[in-house]
């Protein structure tokens, strides 16, 4: 009696998001390349929510991909939309 062979092929799909829930102090400021009011970010935060150094964060910031809002205490803002769409 002749074997059967039965190939079964399993495609497996994933996907990933993030949700990330800002615990921060509630500052807000208007982003121009966002056009509305977002959460505005410490530096290290940013960099701790985007997954990289602050180093790495400027240079992002420098290439568009995240922006700055301003400052606070001298200290540079960064725009919360533009990480979560990041
Ligand atoms: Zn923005």
């Amino acid at each position: 009696m002749a074997e059967r062979i039965r190939r079964i092929k399993f495609t497996i799909e994933t996907h990933e998001f993030r949700v990330v829930r800002l615990a921060h102090s509630g500052r807000f400021a208007f982003c121009e390349h966002c056009g509305g009011i977002v959460a505005s970010l410490e530096p290290e935060e940013a960099a701790m929510i985007a997954g990289m150094s602050v180093t790495e964060l400027y240079a992002a910031i420098d290439q568009g991909l995240f922006h700055l809002v301003g400052r606070s205490l001298g200290n540079l803002l960064v725009c919360g939309h533009s990480l979560i769409r990041g």
